[in-house]
């Protein structure tokens, strides 16, 4: 049995992350989300177990030192971290799973898992940046400032990954990422062992 790919989609916070993935698991529905535990309170509408697992600080500390995370990060003061067991299930049974994480912890991943398919998602622009986040109108004036601050930074890890990748349209995105994920299932180095060849 092929091991399935573990997908990392990371980026600056505002890019388009969330809604990208959304639309790359509706068109692509055998790829599994990786659902985070975090610190932060539940937005309105979001669900415990659905967008991510609501803990408290205490809660996630507890995770932490029980060694349950594949990696976390404090992200604009709230903890976030990618549970480790489900992830390894899922991929020894063959199926793909999706991280949507931020850059420290893509960073981390890339470490304990090397051969992960990294993707670092790129707004068109720092304006349309600017545009996005303020958009969204979930972040206050002092966020949105903090969050554009470290978004210059965050863009300079983008050569740390493997493959990058512009959200223009959401469409298009999601279209260059499927062809990202053809090939990555083509690689020698996954594909050989299923013919029959003494490679
Ligand atoms: P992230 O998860 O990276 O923080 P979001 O998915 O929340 O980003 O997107 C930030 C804002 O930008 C949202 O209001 C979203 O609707 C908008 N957005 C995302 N992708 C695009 C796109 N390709 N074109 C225009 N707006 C977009
Ligand atoms: P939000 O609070 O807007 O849902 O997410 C804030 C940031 O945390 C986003 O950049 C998101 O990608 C990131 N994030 C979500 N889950 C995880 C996780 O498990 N680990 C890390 N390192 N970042 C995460």
């Amino acid at each position: 049995m092929k091991k399935g790919l573990l997908i990392v989609i990371s980026g600056a916070s505002g890019t388009g992350k969330g809604t990208v993935c959304k639309e790359l698991l509706a068109r692509a529905p055998g790829i599994a989300y990786s659902i985070s535990a975090t610190s932060r309170a539940p937005r309105a509408g979001e669900e415990d177990g659905r967008e991510y697992y609501f803990r408290t600080r205490a809660e996630f500390e507890a995770m932490i030192a029980a060694g349950e995370f594949l990696e976390y990060a404090d992200v604009y003061g709230n903890y976030y971290g990618t549970p480790l067991r489900p992830i390894e299930e899922r991929r020894t049974a063959g199926e793909d799973i999706l991280l949507e994480i931020d850059t420290q912890g893509a960073l981390n991943v890339m470490e304990r898992c090397p051969d992960g398919t990294f993707i670092f998602l790129l707004p068109p622009s720092y304006e349309e940046l600017r545009r996005r986040i303020t958009g969204r109108g979930t972040d206050t004036a002092e966020c949105i400032a903090e969050r554009l601050a470290a978004a210059r930074d965050e863009i300079r890890l983008g050569k740390r990954y493997r493959y990058a990748v512009m959200n223009d349209t959401v469409g298009d995105a999601v279209a260059r990422i499927q062809t990202i994920l053809a090939a990555e299932r083509l690689r020698a180095d996954r594909d050989l062992t299923q013919f029959d060849f003494d490679i």
